[in-house]
């Protein structure tokens, strides 16, 4: 069966129950959750995220925990060239990975760093030593470290597949490594997910292995293949295309890979500012139906009038 959810908010009181009520409202039977504001590193203590009663929830609707992504926030920075910068950054995903342990989900996605300016060979250096602190501090939890590949936007790493593999390669214990396969990110990073997905695979699995990929991004670009730019578009209005994602939603070898949707949210026609609506339920379904509807961004922005 299909696995297929977006990012949820972890948040208010209801906490982790609030975020399996909106994947559930969505009709999702997967979802991703940032453990707190993705661009800070302050956290809840676990005993607030309300943790039993959502894996309650998520038992009586047949919600597996397999199928639940945690995102590290994205302002944490193996590769930073400040050596106490790269120590908080290790501190602070060794204390995610315990958090997601506790959670009960089994992977962590992670962006691998930014090298800022002393080189992507020195940056990479630095994200192989983090994550051998990283592994070793958490060696008895069941985690999987899923490193995204990104767009190559600034001095990000993990731009191609020959720099995941590099990381992966250069880590001691790698068994907990896998891969966030992004289509936005891959997208822009020149590889032909609308063109070509099966040779984009063929080369995936030539350098990294097809099956270590853990987890899926679905996202369409705002920019044409080879941009380096990294902005998500909703499905079907974008570069890449409801054919193409659908044909890596649906892909036969990733079934029982839980897809992601970062989409952005849909603003009211007379409110561009006002993000009230996530697109998910219908992009979702649109997957499930493997059939494009052009009208639903139009649709979902007209809720608000009536
Ligand atoms: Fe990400
Ligand atoms: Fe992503
Ligand atoms: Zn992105």
């Amino acid at each position: 069966m299909l696995k297929i959810g977006s990012h949820v908010s972890l948040k208010g009181s209801e906490m982790m129950l609030g975020s399996v009520k909106e994947a559930l409202s969505y009709n999702a039977n997967s979802f991703m959750i940032y453990t707190g504001a993705p661009q800070n590193t302050r956290r809840r203590p676990i005993e607030d995220l309300r943790v039993e009663e959502a894996h309650q929830l998520m038992k009586e609707n047949n919600l597996d925990l397999s199928n639940v992504v945690i995102h590290a926030p994205y302002v944490m920075n193996l590769a930073n060239g400040d050596p106490e910068k790269r120590q908080f950054a290790v501190d602070f995903l060794t204390s995610e990975i315990k958090r997601t342990a506790l959670i009960g989900a089994k992977q962590i996605v992670l962006h691998p760093g930014a090298h800022v300016k002393q080189g992507a060979d020195i940056g990479i250096a630095f994200i192989i030593e983090g994550l051998d602190k990283v592994i070793e501090n958490t060696k008895e939890l069941d985690v999987l470290i899923a490193l995204e590949t990104m767009a190559g936007k600034g001095t990000e790493c993990g731009r191609n597949f020959e720099e995941i593999a590099e990381i992966m390669n250069g880590v001691k214990d790698n068994s907990r490594l896998s891969v966030c396969f992004d289509t936005c990110h891959t997208h822009d990073a020149g590889y032909k997910i609308r063109d070509d997905f099966d040779s984009v695979i063929e080369e995936f699995d030539r350098l990294v292995g097809k099956e270590k990929i853990s987890v899926f991004h679905i996202n369409d670009s705002k920019n044409d293949i080879s941009a380096s730019k990294d902005r998500h578009e909703n499905i079907g209005f974008g570069y890449i295309g409801f054919d193409a994602l659908n044909k890596v939603v649906n892909h036969p070898d990733f079934m029982d890979i839980p897809k992601i949707l970062e989409t952005p949210y849909v603003t009211p026609v007379d409110d561009p500012k006002n993000r009230i609506y996530p697109p998910y339920k219908e992009e979702i379904e649109m997957f499930r139906n493997q059939k494009f509807d052009p009208e639903i961004l139009d649709k979902i922005r007209k809720k608000d009038t009536i």
